[in-house]
């Protein structure tokens, strides 16, 4: 089985091409990474490659997972498609994930480019000759809308080079989100009516536990268009267990589901699989305990 939702954590070196603003640097968030990965904020070499080789030991133990697709983080560009620094919270750059994809054999890679980029496309093209299997986006943090009808030859890039698309939806709490309203699922129409495969991360849930807007969304997406799936990652943390529960009733949806953990997140047991000390076998444990077992891989999606 592949996760498809594992983030790439790296701190800013002279050349890997990384940023972390202060104010990330300070999060609550960073620290709890850093704490829990046993990672030395001071030494971003050391914080960096511990990182990946505490990745790749949990994979190697893992009963259920074999893969993981390792997921860049693209910044916010303005209105000229310039990188715009000061409204970037962090960004790992794609070369970053790229280089990391060949330390070991179980990392994919998932590099993620902000269509709002002047150089979009060419990006898109550059990466997927070096080997990526997917783009990761996040409108609400990376501030753009993907319904935008500019972003077509972007979509058709994808579609061409058989890049996925998985885009966050939902509310962000991790980073400082900006525009919310653009976590609606239905705005990804647009790359999937230029036959782009796209994954929508964590079940199409909001995150905000009893308001589960999206999920009509997701059934209406996934009746009219056969390249539409959704990931289960994060969907353990208590403010999205309440999704869990109601996509398994929707056993119709089961063959759109792909594995996520959002690793380094933790993940929450319920009662399934509190003896697993992996994460990745408990993300698999409960999702089997609730009625949703990993089926799918994303090795089998059509291309
Ligand atoms: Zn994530």
């Amino acid at each position: 089985m592949t996760d498809v939702h594992v983030h790439l954590a790296a701190l800013p070196t002279p050349a890997n091409g990384c940023l972390l603003s202060k104010r990330m640097r300070r999060s609550p968030i960073t620290h709890l990474v850093a704490w829990s990965q046993g990672l030395p904020l001071d030494d971003a070499e050391t914080a960096n490659a511990r990182y990946l080789d505490r990745l790749d030991e949990e994979l190697g133990r893992s009963r259920s997972v074999r893969r993981a697709v390792l997921l860049g983080m693209d910044g916010v560009y303005d209105a000229s498609g310039r990188l715009d620094e000061g409204h970037t919270d962090f960004l790992i750059a794609n070369d970053c994930v790229l280089e990391a994809r060949k330390r070991s054999e179980r990392f994919l890679a998932g590099v993620s480019i902000n269509p709002a980029r002047r150089d979009a496309v060419e990006e898109a093209e550059r990466c997927a000759d070096r080997g990526a299997v997917l783009v990761k986006v996040l409108p609400n943090a990376q501030c753009f809308d993907p319904s935008e009808k500019r972003f077509q030859d972007f979509y058709r890039a994808l579609a061409r080079r058989k890049l996925a698309l998985l885009s966050h939806v939902g509310f962000e709490f991790s980073l400082i989100g900006q525009d919310q309203s653009v976590g609606d699922p239905a705005r990804l129409r647009a790359a999937l009516d230029e036959g782009v495969t796209v994954i929508a991360a964590h079940g199409c849930s909001t995150g905000l536990f009893v308001w589960e807007k999206y999920l009509e969304t997701m059934r209406e997406l996934a009746a009219r268009y056969p390249r539409f799936y959704v990931d289960t990652s994060a969907l353990t943390l208590p403010n999205r267990v309440g999704a869990l529960w109601r996509l398994a009733r929707s056993p119709e949806l089961n063959d759109r589901f792909l594995f996520g953990t959002d690793y380094p997140l933790p993940v929450f047991g319920w009662g399934h699989g509190g003896d697993a000390d992996n994460r990745f076998d408990r993300q698999a444990r409960v999702l089997t305990g609730v009625g949703l077992p990993p089926r799918l891989d994303f090795a089998d999606l059509p291309r």
